[in-house]
Order: C-alpha cells, then structure tokens, then sequence
C-alpha cells in the first residue's frame, strides 16, 4: 500500500470512529492549531523566509493574521453553524419540525499552492476541523521549506490520525488524487484544476477549485489617481506580484496613461526604496522556472518602469509595460509575477467589452470616483469579485465568500462558507404519526376539490421564525383543522 493510500485510509478510520462528530474536539483541534501558529512563528517565518523572500512583518500581515483571525471566528461560532438550521415552512408542513442539519462529509483532500502556503492550505484545513471531517493536507512542493515545517508540526499538535499529511509533487498528488475522498478542496491553476475535477468525477467526488486568472484593473480618467496608482502598486507587487487576486493589467484612456506611469513610479520609490533588490518588504519569484517564464512574457512590450532582473535570486523590479496589445505574450496567461502591463482603451465601453471577452476572472477592479461607473461595471461584467476603488481587501472580510467562477474556479469559502462547502446541508423533517386527516388531499383518488386545497396548503409559505406571524399561523391551524374535519374527512 503507497504512502498515500495509507494516508487516507488512516484518515478515514478516524473519521469512522466519530470522534470528530464532537463539538468540543473540533474546538480543542482549532486552538491547538492556533497554538501552533503562536509557539512555532519563528520556524513558519524562516521557512517563508527561505521560500519566498518574506519579511517576518509580511508574514504576519498575510497569513498568519488572517488565520488567527479564522480560527477565532470558527471557535466562537461552532455551536451556531453546527446548529439545526430552522426552516420557512407551508401549511401542509406546519405542524412538523423542518429543518437542516450540517454534518461532516467524510475525508476532505486539501491540496494547497505555494504563493501564500500556509493561507491557502490551513484556511481550507480549519474549516474541514470546524465542519467535523478528517483531511489529508497536501501542501505544495514547490515552496518546499513550508512544506517540510508543515509536515513537521501539524502532527505534533493536530491529531495525527484524523488530519495527516502527505508531502511530495504531481505523482504523489496524483496517486492521491486515484483515493476516493468525500471532497476535495484544490487551490492551483486552472490547468490542473481541469485534472484535479477529472479525476474526482470518477468518485463523483465534489470539488472547491480555488484557481486563478487575469484579474484586469480599469482606472477611469476622472478619479484620484494618486490614490489610486497607490492601491494600485500595493495590490500588484506584495508577494512579487505572486498574489491570486492581484491586478494583472490596468486597463485605461490613453490621456491618463503617462500619469499612472508617474504615480506609480513614485509609490514603488515609497514602498520599496530606489533599490527594491535591498529592500526586505520586496519579495523573490519562486523559482528559475517561473523567472524563466516571467521574462518571455516581457519579450514584445516596453518597459516602462523597472525591468531589472537577477536571475541567480530569482529577482524582478517591479515592473510597468506599456504599448502592450491584446495579443501580445503578457497578455496571453496569466501574470503571477511583478510586470504591470497597461492597456489602452477607448473609455469605459471599450473596457467592459474587452473584459467581456475574456475568461471570467476571480477578481476585478475598478478605480473610479463615479458611481455610475461603478455601478455599471458591477451590472455589465462578472467575476468572482468585484471591488471598487482598492485591492485585494476583500479577502479580509469572512463574511463575503472567496472564490472564483468559471474559469478562476468554482465553489467558495472563508468564514462560515468555508463550513458550508465542507459541510451537507441535510435536509431533514420530523413529523407526528397523528393529524391523518391533513394528508387525504393527496391520496388517490385525486379530486378536483383534493387538489384545490393542496394548492391552498402548499403554496402559503409560512414563517415560523417571525413571532408577530405566530398568531396568524394559529389562525391558519385553526382553519386547516376545520377544513379537515369538515370538507376532506
Ligand atoms: P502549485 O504548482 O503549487 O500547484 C498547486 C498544487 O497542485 C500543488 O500541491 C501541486 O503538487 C499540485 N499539482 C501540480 N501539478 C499537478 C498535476 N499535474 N497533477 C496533480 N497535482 C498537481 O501552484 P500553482 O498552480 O503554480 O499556483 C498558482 C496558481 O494558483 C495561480 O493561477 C493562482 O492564481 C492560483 N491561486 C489561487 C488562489 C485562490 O484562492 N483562488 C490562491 C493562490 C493561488
């Protein structure tokens, strides 16, 4: 037996024992798993710091702040997301109790990407834990040190029966991806996306596809550009410009395009010094692989701004391209690196229609000070989100679900999405064996009087959640009672 089948079977023995079922044990493995983060923050820094040239702040600011902050919320809200969820009910329905029931789906395989390893891989992993499963966490290889610190200490605090891990590149998560699981739970691109949903259809597995794309930046012309190119530069170059929702391209009038150039040459100065290469808050691209790939996607367009690279450190300026066509190479995948290509266009049309005919992207951005700019972009274009006037941020907000659709992927999490998605919602109703006599409207034989009362009694939606309506429920109550025994007995 592989090292991987092991694992799941491991897995799904400690789910079959129902010890995850148990409210305090998924808050017990939440906290330890905050601990985790508090007591080994030094090994998570190092590791990030080795794989991606992260500062210890920019750690913190990144991952570890929006776990802790996950962590907390699950912890506080358990018992009300794990709750019966009472439902709207009708007429025929109203004397019964009708409502769903979350439970655990099984074994969850997550499988994580490396631009932000620890937020992309524990994010999914707390609400596994919070929804009562067991997962098999497979971090990626490619940011190798985080994996192997992964590996290391999600055992030593985690039950390790219920939540192993399973290292290694594309043949180990392909032999994992031939297990049968309950879900699996894939951020990556969205090449591998299609093999990842492939291989789970043969166990009619579901799948949250947590993928990426060419998310585009429209600025119009009438707005702060100063504060705009600010968020703008912030939202491009953190992580390298390794970032699944960063800006891939700025899409404008030719009339603003020298100042953006100008506003965001001078943020880069701000934020990264003259030299960005010495600065500790300017991060590395992952590996030759991707700096290789990076540098042919600069061939054809103009640099603007930056475009020193150093390919023994993996290092990019951050980088402006301008004269960029659509057809040109930057334009054909999606960036994932610090090259900012701007696209003319011809006003806020042009922008929509050449949003329009491109993949749905999982975020989309507009700058302006308009809100029927705004407003219209909202109602004419579609993506995973949308943010007016900044970046990035609403990554930050567990109440709004994070994910993709279409292209950039499907199903969605954070908060208490992230319990859902990993979650039935089990539809559940309990009636009496007494009041028989409701029930004759829809036994055979079928009358024309039968059926006009089950119009009557399925069609009132009732809502027994709303207290000023409990008085008219008892009324209707009274009424089905009477109609019952006088009409259909
Ligand atoms: P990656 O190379 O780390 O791959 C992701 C995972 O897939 C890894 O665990 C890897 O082992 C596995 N994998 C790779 N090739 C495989 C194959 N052929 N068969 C089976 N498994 C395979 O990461 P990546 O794809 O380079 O990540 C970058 C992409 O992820 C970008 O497109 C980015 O936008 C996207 N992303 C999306 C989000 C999000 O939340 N939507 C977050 C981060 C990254």
């Amino acid at each position: 037996m592989s090292r991987q089948q092991q694992a799941v079977e491991q897995a799904r023995k400690a789910f079959q024992t129902g010890r995850s079922k148990e409210l305090a044990y998924r808050i017990n493995q939440l906290k330890n798993l905050r601990r985790l983060l508090s007591e080994k923050q030094a090994d998570i820094v190092d590791a990030l710091k080795n794989d991606l040239y992260k500062s210890e702040n920019g750690t913190q600011l990144y991952e570890m702040i929006g776990l802790e902050g996950e962590i907390n919320l699950a912890v506080d809200r358990l018992a009300e997301w794990a709750a019966p969820r009472p439902v709207e009910k009708n007429l025929l329905t109203i004397a019964d109790e009708v409502f769903i029931q979350p439970e655990p789906l099984g074994v969850v395989l997550i499988i994580g990407a490396w631009n932000y390893p620890w937020a992309v891989t524990l994010q999914p992993l707390i609400g596994a834990i919070a929804a009562g499963n067991a997962a098999v966490v497979k971090p990626s290889e490619v940011s190798a040190h985080t994996a192997k610190v992964m590996e290391e200490l999600l055992p030593l605090y985690l039950d390790k029966e219920m939540y192993p891990v399973v290292t290694g590149g594309v043949p180990e998560t392909q032999e994992l991806l031939l297990q049968r699981f309950d879900h699996v739970f894939y951020t990556g691109n969205s090449t591998v996306g299609k093999l990842v949903m492939e291989a789970a259809a043969r166990h009619l597995t579901p799948v949250t596809l947590e993928l990426g794309g060419k998310s585009p930046c429209y600025i119009d012309k009438d707005c702060d550009l100063s504060i705009a190119c600010r968020r703008i530069t912030w939202g491009k170059y953190v992580n390298c410009g390794q970032t699944c929702i960063a800006p891939d391209y700025i899409l404008c009038e030719p009339s603003i395009q020298d100042r953006v150039i100008d506003e965001i040459t001078k943020c880069i100065k701000e934020f990264y010094t003259d030299d960005p290469k010495t600065c500790t808050d300017y991060g590395r691209i992952i590996n030759q692989r991707h700096f290789k790939r990076l540098m042919a996607l600069m061939e054809g367009s103009s640099v603007a701004v930056g475009g020193d690279t150093d390919e023994s450190q993996c290092y990019i300026a951050p980088t402006v391209l301008k004269g960029v066509m659509a057809n040109s190479k930057v334009m054909q995948e999606e960036i994932f690196g610090p090259l900012l290509p701007i696209i003319t266009v011809d006003g806020m049309e042009e922008a929509i229609s050449f949003i329009n005919q491109r993949e749905k992207p999982l975020a989309l951005y507009v700058f302006s000070s308009n809100n029927k700019v705004i407003r219209q972009m909202i109602s004419e274009t579609s993506s995973g989100a949308l943010l007016a006037n900044d970046c990035l941020v609403h990554y930050t907000i567990s109440d709004l679900p994070f994910g993709g659709v279409g292209n950039s992927g499907m199903g969605c999490y954070h908060g208490k999405y992230t319990f859902d998605q990993l979650s039935h919602l089990r539809s559940c109703l309990i009636k009496k064996l007494n009041m028989e006599g409701v029930n004759q409207m829809r036994y055979p034989p079928h009358t024309t009087k039968k059926l006009q009362w089950a119009r009557l009694f399925l069609l009132k939606q009732v809502n027994l959640g709303r207290l000023r309506k409990v008085a008219k429920v008892a009324m209707l109550a009274v009424l089905a009672a009477f109609i019952v025994q006088r009409f259909l007995r």
